[in-house]
Formats: structure tokens, sequence, C-alpha cells
């Protein structure tokens, strides 16, 4: 365990409307913020989205991901908030990104696409580790392609 390191992981349903180009300005706003914050902060994570629900997972000292959370959780663009784990953690599962947006590309919508199969969507039924581990394979999927 290395000290007081945390990980939180939260499923939510989107709230934002519009169009597809108006989903991706308001996304991007959210990650810029999140990303200046959170790097001030200590915080590293990462944000998966479809029309219906965010996952996300938050990591760093346990005070900073609790002030964080405690924002996102009044942000009305979304709701029903459901923590899933708030665990101490070995290692961050994210270590390089302030906040990392997974799931634009076709493979990532792919492997999303498994995530619905398996679970018809009831994100609330999985685990936080399970939620973890599809974000972390996309991600490091996602990091094997850009290299
Ligand atoms: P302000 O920007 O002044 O916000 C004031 C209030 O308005 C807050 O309640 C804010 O939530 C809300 N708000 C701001 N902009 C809008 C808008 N365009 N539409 C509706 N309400 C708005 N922040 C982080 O720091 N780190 C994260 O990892 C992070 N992840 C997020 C994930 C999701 C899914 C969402 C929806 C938001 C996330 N945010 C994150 C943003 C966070 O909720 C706050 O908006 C942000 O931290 C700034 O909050 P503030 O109160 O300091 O400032």
């Amino acid at each position: 365990m290395s000290g007081d390191l945390y990980r939180l992981v939260y499923v939510s349903r989107n709230r934002l409307d519009g169009s597809p180009q108006d989903m991706r300005r308001k996304i991007e706003d959210i990650l810029a913020v999140s990303e200046r914050n959170n790097r001030e902060n200590g915080i590293t994570g990462a944000l998966i989205f479809n029309s219906g629900i965010f996952a996300q997972v938050l990591e760093g000292p346990a005070r900073a991901v609790e002030i964080a959370f405690e924002r996102i959780q009044r942000d009305l663009r979304h709701g029903d908030v459901d923590v899933l784990e708030f665990e101490p953690a070995d290692r961050r599962g994210f270590p390089s990104w302030s906040m990392g947006f997974i799931g634009e590309s076709r493979e990532d919508m792919a492997l999303f696409g498994d995530l619905h199969a398996v679970t018809g969507f009831e994100e609330r039924r999985l685990g936080g580790e399970r939620i973890f581990d599809i974000m972390r394979r996309i991600a490091s999927e996602e990091e094997g392609r850009a290299a």
C-alpha cells in the first residue's frame, strides 16, 4: 500500500443534452476544468461516458478525492451519483492522466458495447473493481494504439 492513496469509482446518469457536437463541447469543458483541478490536487483518473451514463475513477490522497467528489456530486450535468468503491489502493491505475477521457474511438465503443451486452447497462450491478478493470483495459488499448 502506498500511504494515503485511495480510489473512488462511481457511476451516474448523464444529464447533458444536445447534438453530438454540443455533447462533445460540454465534455471538453468538464475535462479542461477537471485536468486543471486534479493536477493541483494530486488526483489522477479517467472518465467514460455514453448517452446514458458516466463512470469515473478518481485516485489520490483520501481527503483530496473526497473534496473533489463533493464538488462533482453537486454538479447538475449528471445525477443519481452512486459510489461503487472508495478504498485504499496499492497503486494508481491511471498514473499519467490527471483526467483521461476514454471511450471515444470505434474500438473503445466496441469494448463499451460489450459492457452493454454483458450487463444490459446496469452498471450499478457491476462492482467498482469491475468498472475499474474495464476502464484500465480500454485505456491500455488506447495507449497501445497511440504508441
Ligand atoms: P464552478 O465552475 O464555478 O461551478 C459552480 C457550480 O456550477 C458547481 O456546482 C458546478 O458543478 C456547476 N457547473 C459548472 N459549470 C456548469 C455547466 N456548464 N452546467 C451546469 N452546471 C455547471 N471537477 C474536478 O475538479 N475534477 C474532476 O475529476 C471532475 N470530474 C467531473 C465529472 C463529471 C461527470 C462532471 C459532470 C463534472 C466533473 N467535474 C470535475 C466538474 C465539477 O463538478 C465542478 O464543476 C468543477 O470541479 C468546478 O467546480 P467549482 O464549484 O469550483 O466551480
